[in-house]
């Protein structure tokens, strides 16, 4: 693995040589790795200038990933681990029901309850968090179904088709066609940052893009958005961790 010594720091990073010609691509994955994908016979220097005028945004986004990998290890998928929904801490607890076989979560009060097969140990997490996601994903859908009947009428605006995915990067979209799409993630976050979201893709049913008539119709309906724009901001990141479950 090449390694970049600058600034009395080291970066190891991964390097991958694309057959495609165009300009070098790079990324820091969430377990702090560094990767590089530049087009053959690119230079070692040119590729290290290219690391070097990053250097320090590379850094910084390195010690914030190792920061919130401490914060938030990775879930064991066992009774009594703590699931944030909403506002609130949810307890989990497993029970093993030979003839369940598909695997299926359910509330009740402050316990997440989790009714899963034989699976073998090997299976059991990856069995464990998609139905855990599935959960979520059911209970995002609920609350979504719900603020747009509660705003569509104001907005003027008429939600076509509602879906939930588990996106990697974004939060929520919506197509020209008046679909729109919701990631999992956000039953983890509070509920009145959801609700922004929503009723910002619900505005976006209204208004394409992201100009002042857009923001002028998301405060229309939530006067304080900008203060969960600034939640989405500092935590938005954290939200990824939690969830990343494998
Ligand atoms: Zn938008």
């Amino acid at each position: 693995m090449p390694a970049l010594v600058y600034k009395n720091k080291t970066i190891n990073y991964h390097l991958t040589p694309s057959k495609r010609r165009g300009s070098i691509v790079m990324r820091v994955n969430k377990d702090a790795s560094v990767h590089v994908r530049a087009p053959r016979f690119t230079s070692i220097n040119y590729i290290e200038g290219f690391l070097k005028e990053r250097f320090d945004w590379i850094i910084k986004r390195q010690n914030s990933f190792k920061k919130l990998a401490g914060l938030y290890p990775a879930k064991e998928f066992r009774t009594g681990e703590m699931f944030p929904l909403f506002d609130q801490s949810l307890k989990l607890n497993i029970e093993r029901a030979k003839k369940q076989r598909v695997p299926i979560c359910e509330l009740d009060g402050k316990n997440l309850n989790l009714f899963i097969g034989d699976v073998v140990d090997l299976k059991f997490k990856a069995a464990a968090s998609c139905a855990i996601r599935d959960f979520y994903g059911a209970q995002i859908k609920m609350r979504a179904i719900d603020i747009a009947g509660k705003y569509s009428k104001f907005l003027n605006v008429k939600m076509r088709k509602l879906s939930i995915g588990n996106q990697k990067r974004i939060w929520g979209s919506c197509s020209r066609k008046g679909d729109i799409r919701l990631n999992w993630r956000l039953a983890l976050m509070p509920f009145d940052v959801m609700e922004y979201i929503v009723v910002h893709e619900l505005c976006h049913l209204k208004v394409h893009g992201h100009c002042a008539k857009f923001w002028k119709a998301v405060e229309g309906v939530l006067p304080d958005y900008r203060k969960h724009r600034g939640w989405l901001r500092r935590n938005g990141l954290s939200v990824f961790f939690i969830s990343d479950w494998g």
